[in-house]
């Protein structure tokens, strides 16, 4: 059986090894030494300033969003994983959906001035399938109109933008360690800030906002306990190689449907000046009938990719109907395929033949 992704473990040696000083130390948990030193290790290793790592990427949204002091209306992009859109309902916002590009699936900067009212107070757009949003046209926007930028980079782990982290883009960017992301500590996340004042907001709410015995705010528990980052650590040592594998899946994806009839391959087209880390290859269908097919074909022979992401998420039951035809045209024919390392070429290759044969 092959699933759209394989969390990433290291050798078992290697994390026993690793987890030996939590039984010496007899510290499990509260900004402990394994989890410091991940933060200076991911702080090096990202090129930002400010990382605070979290429990998990949704907490860090909401950490992101009360930092910040968003209310009101928060224009967002319909074309993410719900909890993009969770975590500012969660926080007491509206989400206001402005339609994606068709060419790379993020947020269209160009109908974002239509959205916002006087009661706007953020953008929180994504980093979608870790190709950069147009960060410049959306921070020129949020300057004009006095608004605050939050990224969703839990896609963008590793992602370079005109020679800098495209995590340094906006006041906020969050990353998620999930299990089955490129880089991960089982569950966790992390806040990049630009502010150093904000900075020290975030960390403190993401400890319960107290800090010994005083108390400064109403925080949350966002904290990562020792044992995600021991896991931490021993997937860092090895996130080159990580990188390479998902390389060489996706450029045999690519080369092996880039001049096929009827499928357009969103994360292939890079915006200029950007890198990218190959986290996800997906694959847009002329129509959901066909999609549709493609997957029936490719899971009788065990393979199974996800509709990633559907449904768009202005369809929501819980948020007020809107109507972004591009995001739902794509949701609707949008397939993630397998990708990670030690996916073999032979097994990419047979699912690009299953594709073609599925589309003639
Ligand atoms: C994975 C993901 C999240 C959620 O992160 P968790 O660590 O699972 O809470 C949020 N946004 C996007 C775009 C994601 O892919």
């Amino acid at each position: 059986m092959i699933n759209v992704t394989k969390p990433y473990l290291p050798s078992f040696e290697k994390y026993n090894e690793r987890i030996q000083g939590i039984w010496e130390r007899n510290y499990l948990t509260n900004q402990g030494p394994e989890l410091l030193s991940l933060e200076d290790r991911l702080k090096e290793y990202l090129g930002v300033n400010h990382i605070m790592v979290v429990n998990n990427g949704t907490i860090a949204l909401q950490i992101a969003i009360k930092a910040l002091g968003i209310t009101g209306e928060v224009i967002t992009t319909p074309f993410s994983y719900v909890a993009t859109t969770n975590s500012l309902i969660w926080e007491n916002c509206k989400p206001v959906f402005v339609d994606i590009n068709e060419h790379d699936c993020s947020i269209n900067p160009e109908l974002i001035e239509a959205a916002i009212t006087p009661k706007t107070t953020a953008i929180m757009a994504v980093h979608v399938y870790g190709t950069p949003a147009d960060v410049e046209a959306i921070d020129r926007i949020a300057k004009k109109h006095n608004l605050k930028v939050v990224y969703d980079a839990a896609h963008a782990f590793g992602v370079q933008y005109r020679g800098t982290s495209v995590l340094n883009f906006g006041d906020i960017s969050t990353l998620s360690f999930h299990a089955t992301k490129l880089f991960h500590t089982i569950e966790g996340g992390a806040i990049i800030v630009k502010d150093p004042e904000v900075y020290d907001i975030v960390r403190k709410l993401g400890t319960f906002g107290h800090v010994g015995d005083d108390y400064y705010l109403p925080g949350i528990n966002g904290k990562m306990n020792e044992f995600c980052a021991a896991m931490g650590h021993c997937v860092l040592d090895e996130v080159d190689s990580i990188l390479t594998g998902r390389k060489r899946a996706f450029e045999q994806y690519e080369s092996g449907l880039k001049d096929v009839q009827g499928v357009a391959l969103p994360a292939c087209n890079l915006s200029e000046g950007s890198t990218n880390n190959h986290a996800y290859f997906p694959i847009v269908f002329q129509d959901e009938l066909t999609l549709l097919r493609v997957i029936s074909r490719l899971n009788t022979r065990g393979v199974y990719p996800r509709r990633y992401f559907f449904p768009s998420l202005n369809t929501l039951p819980y948020v007020n109907p809107s109507s972004c035809p591009v995001s739902e045209s794509i949701s609707s024919r949008v397939l993630c395929a397998p990708l990670y390392p030690g996916l073999g070429e032979d097994q990419i290759a047979g699912i690009i033949d299953t594709i073609k044969q599925t589309l003639v």
